[in-house]
């Protein structure tokens, strides 16, 4: 019997782990549920009742191919070596396949396996990449180091892409006995209706071929403006990997084969945005000090952060006075997902404006998110809070006022999320209605004042320490 093991890669198609075990088949499977490791990983309740339903799924076709699911709760991932060690040999497994994951716990956790096994000497763990397009320390400079700037780390990409990576994605395994039917699984834990999200494979790539059908090719045009519902949406489920970067690249080049001559400018920028994930993937490999809190810039620790826990507490109620901040906390309070520009408006206004420390905002963010993804939510608040790697410079301001005129310029946005509060005011039109009420802070003052804290990324340019 083989084993493999699920964590963020809840997915049969295109998952090399579970496509070798079931060669070397019969398989089994199992499924850590790690309540107090999430709590510490700010996992958030929606994240959490997306990822039941998606086990659900994967539980009932593992069972049609077969393959029991085996869920077991411990409560960190210091319990699971052990945990594991006693379930192979109670089931008689000596193999166990599983695909690697990019940060710092779950890195340790697995080096934690292996030891125990190498001492063992009973059982042996293998692991394969499925989260990434390329594996990360293989995209370089000519001198074998990460790149520091997203262009050339993205162009470099492209060029491995053409030369040599193979993104035909894996099939589903065959079946490994008769079909079965898995008990159904509940994580009990808090949860917050996620069904505005597909949580099966099928349902997945169905929006997947929705988005490249018709949405794609306006995706420059229209993707920051938040008003309109003009992108993918597949956040939630890149992040449990109930579907593969490689499969949306995969399918896209479907649709547009010259994409990667850099022709046909949607899907371009879009695949620029999965590269974005990559970017950050590749850095926290390669810089696992980032995944224990700290900036990529080493000198951002001299920045003096404010930390007022008032102004927090209204940044996170969305009540800081500019309607286009306080709009788009209340889509993630509400809602469990953000829109993107908006992202980089609220985790601006929170370091820039009111300088509070970017880990606050990133820990709401993880809290609330249904997409909460700790390599691309790291490095989202580090650019904008210029203390990452080919981040936002560090005078670059956004004006949440003009933001909003650009963006959302009829304040269609702002209405959607701040009607009721807008009902209470005399009628607003569409060029007051982005101006700051009752404001926490003035921008001009507290653009003055984030220069000079600030400034000490300055003396010798934006490079990591
Ligand atoms: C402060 C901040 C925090 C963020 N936190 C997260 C997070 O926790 N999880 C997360 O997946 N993304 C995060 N992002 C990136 C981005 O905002 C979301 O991926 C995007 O809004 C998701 O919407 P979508 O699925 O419709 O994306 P699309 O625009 O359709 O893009 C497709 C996919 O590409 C990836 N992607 C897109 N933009 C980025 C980006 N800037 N950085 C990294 N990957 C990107 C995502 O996987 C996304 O699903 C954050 C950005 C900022 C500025």
């Amino acid at each position: 019997m083989q084993l493999m093991w699920f964590r963020k890669d809840l997915r049969l198609n295109d998952n090399p782990a579970l496509h070798q075990c079931c060669l070397n088949g019969p398989a089994a499977a199992i499924y850590f549920v790690t309540p107090s490791q999430w709590q510490q990983h700010d996992v958030a309740p929606i994240q959490i009742d997306l990822m039941q339903r998606a086990l659900n799924h994967l539980s009932h076709g593992l069972g049609k191919l077969g393959i029991v699911l085996h869920v077991i709760e411990v409560e960190t991932f210091a319990d699971i070596p052990q945990q594991l060690s006693k379930f192979c040999k109670q089931h008689n497994i000596t193999n166990i396949y599983a695909n690697s994951e990019v940060e710092v716990d779950e890195i340790n956790r697995d080096i934690a396996v292996q030891q125990l096994f190498n001492q063992n000497g009973q059982q042996s763990l293998q692991l394969y990449q499925a989260d990434c397009l390329i594996n990360p320390g293989e995209v370089l400079t000519q001198q074998g180091e990460m790149y520091k700037v997203f262009t050339p780390f993205k162009n470099c990409c492209l060029k491995l892409l053409r030369d040599r990576v193979n993104l035909q994605p894996y099939p589903a395994p065959t079946a490994q006995g008769k079909a079965i039917e898995n008990p159904s699984i509940t994580i009990a834990l808090d949860k917050k209706e996620s069904s505005a999200w597909p949580a099966s494979e099928s349902d997945t790539y169905q929006l997947l071929q929705k988005f490249i059908d018709f949405q794609v090719e306006d995706y420059h045009q229209n993707r920051d403006f938040p008003a309109l519902s003009a992108t993918s949406q597949l956040g939630p489920c890149l992040a449990l990997g109930i579907i593969s970067a490689k499969q949306c690249v995969y399918y896209l080049l479907q649709a547009f084969p010259t994409l990667l001559d850099g022709n046909a400018t949607g899907p371009v920028i879009w695949l620029n945005e999965i590269l974005w994930r990559e970017f950050y993937r590749h850095i926290m490999v390669l810089n696992p000090r980032i995944g224990k809190g700290e900036n990529y810039n080493t000198k951002a620790k001299n920045i003096i952060w404010l930390n007022s826990k008032q102004d927090f507490k209204a940044w996170c109620a969305g009540e800081t006075g500019y309607p286009l901040v306080d709009a788009a906390m209340q889509q993630l309070n509400q809602t469990g997902w953000m829109h993107n520009r908006l992202r980089m408006v609220c985790a601006s206004f929170l370091t820039k404006h009111l300088l509070i420390d970017w880990r606050w905002g990133e820990k709401y963010f993880k809290q609330h998110l249904v997409d909460g993804d700790f390599a691309s939510n790291n490095g989202g608040w580090q650019w904008a809070a210029s203390t990452g790697c080919d981040a936002q410079p560090y005078f670059r301001i956004f004006n949440p006022t003009l933001q909003s005129q650009r963006f959302d310029p009829n304040g269609k946005f702002i209405r959607i999320y701040l009607n009721n509060r807008l009902q209470q005011r005399q009628a607003l039109n569409d060029k007051q209605i982005h101006q700051p009420f009752e404001a926490i802070v003035e921008h001009k003052f507290a653009r003055q004042r984030a220069l000079l804290s600030f400034s000490v990324l300055k003396a010798t340019g934006q490079q990591e320490g």
